[in-house]
């Protein structure tokens, strides 16, 4: 077999449509050692009854599925409305959940049901490898990180045979770092060059730790903001700039009017009048079961969790949810050793995004879903929207890692010199300035915050021209405006002047 294909990529070379050297022995010398994407979560689909009749994907799911499960349960709520009944509306909601996401529930050995797969995983195929192109590593989000690892050591050996090369260089979206962190505790750092983690909740995030302990709280300042943060990553092509700036405007006036003050009420009442039946009936048994999102639990919330969400006290699916803990625990110093060995490692986080509006903790600075305290393994942040207090400031000795606009500490980091900061940049969201950033890390030797004058360790994106600047100073509306000039822009600089006269 070897021999064969050692023959294609002769014949392959011959014809001068590859630049990749193969020796003999089918070793590539191109000198760029091939990438492997490990996703986020919901990354591949997770499917009920695959391949029959009755086939539904359940994870990320249609909304048509969504919708018809909703017209089965609607009778039910408007009785409940009607009634004035909570029990009632409860049990509608529970049922509801349950249609749409019951059969996630893994069992009490932590395995899937037999009829729910991912039948379409990624295999490593072709031997095409540059900085423009990977391989992409997708898994079952539910399952035990620890079990993803193993797949994820395969799947590392085939892309090295097809490649015919000794070594990877990993990069990790999101939940992808949950997956890395399994991996470097069970196998090692050997074989890895590059680990790039993007936006990975290392530490976890405070939304599944605070949500895994019922602490739900809606916010209408957090509502606002979120909604402010998240309306300039919307997609809707040449419409993007006029629908943008009218709905951040919205936003702002249904603030001011008070309206969202009133929506947020009139959820906390629901929350307060069905949410520990719904807790109890439907998202602890389905959520609680899944290891996948305990691996998202911060250790300070992981003992409260386990106590809510009714962890059992023994069995597979307890030493599941347990196992990951030692991943977490130790992925500061499996890091630490990988770039003592050589290895070039480069975390990079979102800050000043208003985090998911429904959680107790929504002033946590974040991409908008995971903490920068998190992904960048022990920063010292500033509230979301608000620098660090003067006297840390002032009692700082070393303000080298201290960002220009005062918000973000980073030499309480644990890879200080490889940790980079990037203000308003939601969550995963694509950006070409920081792919670049990415393409550097990959084709360069060793690599700091110091090492590309385009790229010091805080920067700010710039989503309008899908790029990234260097941090200068505290954001400020006008100069957004001066240096991008669209409506959007706009709009937002001239609500930062009615607040500031209304104020
Ligand atoms: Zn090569």
């Amino acid at each position: 077999m070897k021999k064969v294909l050692s023959l294609i990529l002769c014949v392959v070379i011959l014809c001068g449509t590859l630049l990749t050297a193969p020796a003999a022995d089918g070793s590539c010398s191109c000198g760029f050692s091939p990438i492997i994407y490990v996703g986020p979560l919901g990354c591949t689909s997770v499917v009920r009854d695959a391949g029959t009749e009755n086939e539904q994907v359940l994870w990320k799911t249609d909304t048509k599925f969504l919708l018809a499960n909703l017209k089965a349960v609607l009778p039910k709520i408007g009785k409940a409305i009607l009634l004035r009944n909570s029990d009632l509306l409860a049990g509608a909601i529970v049922d509801y959940v349950y249609a749409c996401f019951g059969d996630l529930a893994l069992d009490a050995d932590g395995n899937s049901k037999a009829n729910v797969t991912t039948p379409d995983l990624n295999v490593p195929q072709g031997d095409r490898h540059s900085p423009d192109s990977d391989y992409y590593f997708d898994y079952d989000f539910r399952l035990d990180p620890y079990d993803d690892a193993d797949r994820l050591h395969t799947f590392i050996a085939q892309v090295k045979s097809l490649t015919g090369h000794n070594s990877v260089k990993l990069k990790c979206s999101s939940m992808g770092g949950a997956v890395l962190s399994a991996y470097l505790d069970k196998y090692g750092h050997d074989g890895i060059d590059v680990i790039i983690c993007r936006c990975c909740p290392l530490l976890g995030t405070a939304v599944a730790g605070e949500a895994f302990c019922g602490k739900i709280e809606l916010n209408p300042t957090a509502l606002a903001r979120y909604g402010e943060d998240v309306v300039p990553f919307l997609e809707a092509g040449f419409a993007d700039d006029l629908l943008e700036g009218s709905l951040y405007a919205l936003v702002d006036v249904l603030k001011g009017a008070g309206i969202l003050d009133a929506v947020c009420a009139l959820g906390e009442k629901v929350i307060r009048d069905v949410g520990d039946t719904v807790f109890r009936d439907a998202l602890i048994p389905i959520f609680g079961t899944l290891p996948g999102l305990w691996a998202l639990v911060p250790d300070e919330y992981f003992d409260e969790a386990v106590s809510f969400m009714q962890v059992p006290s023994e069995g597979g699916l307890h030493d599941k949810i347990f196992a990951y803990r030692n991943a977490m625990a130790h992925i500061e110093e499996n890091l630490k050793e990988a770039k003592r060995d050589g290895v070039n490692v480069c975390l990079i986080c979102g800050y000043n995004v208003q985090r998911t509006p429904l959680v107790t903790l929504w002033r946590s600075t974040s991409d908008g879903t995971v903490d920068t305290k998190y992904a960048s393994l022990g920063a010292t942040c500033g509230n979301v929207k608000e620098p660090l207090d003067d006297a840390y400031i002032n009692a700082l000795q070393n303000k080298t890692y201290l960002s220009p606009d005062r918000m973000i500490d980073a030499s309480t980091c644990a890879l200080a010199d490889c940790t980079w900061f990037v203000r308003d940049w939601l969550h995963c969201n694509g950006n070409a300035g920081i792919d670049e950033l990415f393409h550097l890390v990959m084709t360069s030797g060793e690599v700091s915050v110091r090492s590309f004058e385009r790229f010091p360790q805080f920067l700010e994106a710039d989503d309008d021209a899908d790029t990234v600047r260097p941090v200068t100073g505290a954001p400020n509306a006008f100069e957004r405006l001066r240096i991008s000039p669209s409506y959007l822009n706009l709009i937002r600089f001239l609500f930062s002047i009615l607040k500031r006269v209304t104020a």
